[in-house]
């Protein structure tokens, strides 16, 4: 399938091969998903919309609803400013959700349509409420999309009274409906009242009724996004994705934050722990230690099988960077360590976790893609890889096993429902891919190593 992709390097600068990343309306519109009662809104053309839903409802096996300006030669050429009110007035008379989320394509971007003013000339229905945010798709990447719609939502309707609402705010970054709940169960453990926000658990896995909602039940409230100024504090998971909301809301309202690593392995988990007990000055439960004690046993247990293992890392940033912490907590070796999105933050927080652990001899790179990571396993291969689906070319053409995970995942079930954050994540993912090595063990070795008993 890949197997003529040549092994020499060349170094590209305006061509990406095989990218790993998709454009920023993917972010936004599935940001805009955890928003209960939303409908994200695309301003652009059908192809757009059809795409992002497509890549969102292939991963999450869910339906993704959303609406288009369907902006065809006309819009194109006098801009989209009546596509949009007749949009709008519509989506309200047939769909009647609370908000509408509107993000730009490269279309509208390109036309120069100004969404802000447009909005501000609007006739909202009462109660109900419109808020947008720019998303130009030939800068950056879909994790850009998810960051500017938070603030897109945060800019609109976010205010202060003044007075604390008691609540912490945690701001998920781009996770799983699974890792949602996880992230949440923790801070109900830990005694912290949290606002969630986006919270897609309980829309992206919402169960089979029987009966098909627009909205499912999950989602934050409008209420709970005009109440982030009142927070007592904010953990943001992912410093890669978090820091600009982060930004915002510290500048815009004096809630104090603290930007954390995604919870993935012990020490970003014990990280997000802690924070939450600066929040509610409560001792860790037992129940939280208890699971600390089996992932560690569990590394410990499965650590023949993973020391010195070479491994390829590739994803979005802040996933990528809990996955690649994780993997040197087992004592492998992240030899390739890569994302598509463009931050070069990226870069030095994985060139710090190889200085932390001591390995040599791996490489980072941010706004790299799959053809060149390709061609480095080329030249020298990994024992193992792991990431998006995209990667299961690679992993085919160079006969490597690949423990799947970050988004997408196109070509497996039940994964969004279950968490690799959190202490239970680490013992999911250490699982993976402890199985992945000895499954590959088994189909190798010598009929005389073949055992029962691994
Ligand atoms: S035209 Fe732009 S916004 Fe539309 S799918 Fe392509 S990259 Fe995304």
């Amino acid at each position: 399938m890949l197997d003529l992709t040549p092994k020499e390097v060349k170094e590209r600068s305006a061509l990406r091969i095989n990218p790993c990343k998709t454009c920023q309306p993917v972010g936004a519109m599935y940001a805009a998903l955890g928003v209960k009662r939303c409908m994200p809104h695309s301003h652009g053309s059908q192809g757009c919309c059809s795409y992002h839903r497509t890549v969102l409802s292939r991963h999450f096996k869910e339906p993704a609803i959303a609406s288009s300006s369907s902006f065809t030669e006309g819009a194109s050429v006098f801009g989209g400013r009546s596509n949009i009110n007749t949009s709008v007035k519509n989506i309200f008379d047939i769909y009647n959700p609370d908000i509408i989320a509107i993000h730009s394509t490269c279309l509208s971007e390109t036309i120069g349509d100004d969404l802000g003013s447009y909005i501000m000339d609007m006739d909202i229905p009462e109660g109900k409420a419109v808020v947008h945010t720019n998303t130009p798709s030939y800068v950056g990447s879909h994790i850009n999309g998810y960051f500017n719609m938070m603030m897109g939502f945060m800019n609109y309707l976010t205010q202060s009274t003044g007075a604390s609402n008691g609540k912490a705010a945690v701001f998920p970054g781009w996770v799983n409906p699974g890792d949602i709940r996880e992230m949440k169960r923790i801070a109900r453990l830990m005694n912290v009242p949290a606002t969630f926000f986006p919270d897609q658990s309980g829309v992206l896995d919402a169960p089979m009724t029987g009966k098909y909602e627009y909205y499912p039940e999950g989602g934050t409230t409008i209420e709970e996004i005009r109440g982030l100024g009142d927070s007592k504090g904010l953990i943001a998971l992912g410093e890669i994705i978090g820091v600009e909301p982060a930004e915002l809301l510290k500048k815009k309202w004096k809630v104090p934050s603290t930007l954390l690593p995604m919870p993935v392995g012990v020490s970003y988990t014990d990280a997000y722990v802690s924070a939450l007990q600066k929040l509610s000055k409560a001792e860790v439960p037992a129940e939280l230690e208890a699971e600390r004690g089996q992932l560690v046993d569990l590394m410990l247990d499965s650590h023949q099988y993973t020391y010195q293992v070479k491994v390829a890392i590739f994803g979005d940033p802040d996933v990528v960077i809990g996955l690649t912490s994780l993997a040197l907590e087992i004592g492998m070796i992240p030899k390739y360590v890569i994302t598509g999105t463009p931050k070069e933050e990226f870069t030095r927080k994985i060139e710090a976790l190889f200085a932390k652990y001591g390995v040599t001899g791996c490489i980072a790179k941010a706004n790299s893609d799959l053809f060149e990571l390709h061609q480095w396993i080329k030249n020298e291969p990994v024992d193992l890889m792991i990431g998006s689906t995209y990667g299961k070319q690679i992993a085919r053409a160079e006969d490597i096993p690949f423990v799947r995970a970050g988004f997408p995942v196109l070509d497996r079930y039940g994964g969004t429902l279950l968490p690799i954050v959190g202490y239970n994540g680490g013992i999911r993912l250490v699982e993976k891919i402890t199985s992945a090595l000895m499954d590959r063990f088994d189909r190798d070795c010598a009929d005389e190593d073949f055992e029962i008993v691994m």
